[in-house]
């Protein structure tokens, strides 16, 4: 670790960004496949993909391609115009899922806000008084007020109180709490299909069913949050398509522009066209360049036989990870609460200073992977063989 620790460039041990990151001690540089490297050369497994971003593997050459492309003939125009990267992944998007139509912003926080508000303005526009959004133990949306307000952990909402009213939250798994949350107050029930930073947690299809009951009963909005799980990370193109249920509305980001920063609200048919003009905005949603990258990868992602890939790799990942304790998750979308009495944290700083694996902690029992997607056998074992030696010192 300290031999680590000096490997740090002198620059930022008095760095210039506000440090609310709590930045493990390694300056990566490059990134190819399934691997990042620093400035001395020395290549580090990745298996935790920018936190569930590079889902293509890093610096994939049709995402270069297409960035490069993109940028020498139009960086930006804004929304005061048509460009055709926006409207092809529009298309994309909703032909391969809920069949409604796309708004694009820049991060899974701000697909958050605009989902809060198509659903606050849906209400308002039918004339009814629901406002109340329901949302779930332990859920993340996202760090915006708005996004943070539905992301009920106290020490992550503390210092910024007070939030946005007229959230309501409701144990997980619950189905009988949920559905007594969903009165005629209610415009919408938010959730992640599998929960990301709350520790990797799937639903059960029964909670999800109660939660669409729920919300044909009111005429509310079921939302899922897909910003992690969704873009093929479960193993099928959608967490949802997993499950019984088809949400109104779905929320995408991290793994959809192949690294470059995007968010986006997919609808159904029914609630495509809530966005007035003049509702939202964002000057840089639907950029040409994010735009492009998101087509290409969507374009690797959107593949049978990757998805199959994944599901398959995901399942001998989960058997590996099954050994050091209780796994939880879908395809390469996988946590491990930990047997032994290690700190997870700690077992992922050893992993890096020691074997050279990324990887990520979400408490202190809990060690994360969202490797690429693309991951292959070889790089499994070599994870697999770090984690077994990290968690056996
Ligand atoms: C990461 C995440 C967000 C927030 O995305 P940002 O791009 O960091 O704003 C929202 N919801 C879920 C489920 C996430 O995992």
């Amino acid at each position: 670790m300290s031999e680590m620790t000096e490997s740090l460039p002198p620059e930022y041990k008095n760095s210039f960004q506000t440090p609310n990151y709590a930045r493990q001690p390694v300056e990566f540089v490059r990134g190819a496949g399934c691997y990042l490297y620093d400035r001395h050369g020395n290549r580090y497994l990745d298996l935790l993909s920018g936190i569930g971003v590079n889902n293509v593997g890093h610096c994939h050459p049709a995402v270069v391609k297409a960035i490069e492309r993109q940028a020498s003939e139009l960086i930006h125009a804004s929304n005061l115009f048509w460009t055709a990267p926006a409207e092809r992944l529009a298309r994309t998007l909703s032909e391969l899922s809920l069949g409604g139509k796309a708004f694009f912003c820049n991060s899974g926080a701000e697909a958050v806000e605009a989902a809060i508000k198509i659903a606050r303005a849906r209400a308002w526009q039918a004339g009814s008084p629901a406002r109340k959004i329901v949302v779930v133990e332990r859920a993340f949306h996202g760090r915006t007020m708005g996004a943070l307000s539905a992301t009920p952990q106290e020490d992550k909402q503390a210092p910024f109180a007070p939030l946005v009213s007229g959230f309501q939250t409701v144990p997980r798994d619950d189905a009988d709490a949920l559905a007594a949350a969903v009165d005629d107050q209610t415009c919408a029930v938010l959730v992640e299909p599998v929960q990301g930073e709350g520790g990797v947690h799937v639903f059960a299809d029964d909670f999800l069913v109660a939660a669409r009951e729920a919300c044909n009963r009111v005429d509310a909005l079921l939302m899922f949050d897909e910003v992690q799980c969704g873009v093929g990370r479960t193993g099928r193109l959608w967490a949802y398509q997993h499950t019984p249920v088809t949400p109104d509305l779905m929320t995408l980001a991290k793994g959809l522009g192949g690294g470059l920063p995007v968010g986006a609200v997919v609808t159904a048919p029914h609630c495509g066209d809530v966005l007035q003009p003049g509702f939202h905005g964002s000057t840089f949603g639907g950029n040409p360049v994010v735009m492009a990258a998101a087509n290409a990868a969507m374009e690797v992602i959107a593949e049978d036989d990757l998805l199959a890939h994944v599901r398959g790799i995901g399942d001998r990942l989960g058997q590996r990870l099954g050994e050091h304790g209780v796994v939880n998750g879908r395809g390469l979308m996988l946590a491990v609460e930990l047997a032994g009495r290690q700190d997870a944290r700690q077992v992922v700083a050893r992993l890096l200073a020691e074997h050279r694996v990324v990887a990520n902690a979400t408490d202190e029992r809990t060690l994360r992977l969202l490797p690429p997607l693309v991951i292959g056998d070889d790089e499994l074992d070599e994870g697999c063989e770090a984690i077994s030696a990290a968690l056996g010192a």
